[in-house]
């Protein structure tokens, strides 16, 4: 099966599409799996919600747990869909693409860099990996073009450097085209 990464900015509805692509899969009678790489050791279930209003049942998974051997026991599934997927290490990236490769379909939903233009570790194995790449755009906020990056900001400066995972929403981070990124100022 297929491997799929979806990515897009922060605010480009990336969760929502995920939710969306789970409850038509669903309406076609598959399985679907919903997993959330978290950033701290939380493991177990939790709900994911978009700005819009869909929300579903996830699995959280912390950087070390093996997806495979979490899902083995207690689940029956072909398809898993991840959300924020930029927050997976690599060897997770890897285990989904075998997974892939063994007959389950794979999508991932994340951003593809960070604030400061570089590409996610998790993002960096996904493109490396992946099968078929698809971005959701979304505009930039202050000249409409398209956005490229989520950029990060404080007292309407743009901050180019710094720790990459930083958790914010609209308060830290606004969606730019690159030229309007470069400016340095929102
Ligand atoms: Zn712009």
């Amino acid at each position: 099966m297929k491997f799929y990464f979806y990515y897009g900015v922060m605010g480009s509805s990336k969760t929502a599409n995920a939710l969306m692509k789970k409850f038509n899969f669903e309406e076609c009678g598959r399985k679907v799996i919903l997993l959330k790489p978290s950033l701290d050791t939380r493991n177990g279930k939790t709900t994911i919600k978009s700005r819009i209003g869909l929300s579903s049942e996830a699995i959280f998974l912390d950087r070390a747990t093996n997806i495979k051997d979490t899902l083995k026991n207690n689940y029956i599934y072909n398809v898993i869909i991840v959300d924020e997927a930029q927050f997976l290490s690599p060897s997770q990236v890897d285990e989904l693409r075998e997974m892939a490769d063994s007959g389950i379909m794979v999508m991932c939903y994340g951003l593809k860099t960070d604030y400061t233009g570089h590409l996610f570790e998790g993002s960096k194995r996904i493109v490396e990996v992946c099968d078929t790449m698809r971005e959701i755009q979304s505009m930039c906020s202050r000249c409409s073009t398209k956005a490229i990056i989520s950029a990060k900001y404080k007292d309407d400066k743009i901050i180019y450097t710094g720790e990459i995972i930083d958790i914010g929403g609209e308060e830290k981070y606004i969606t730019l085209c690159h030229k309007c990124w470069k400016s340095g100022s929102i």
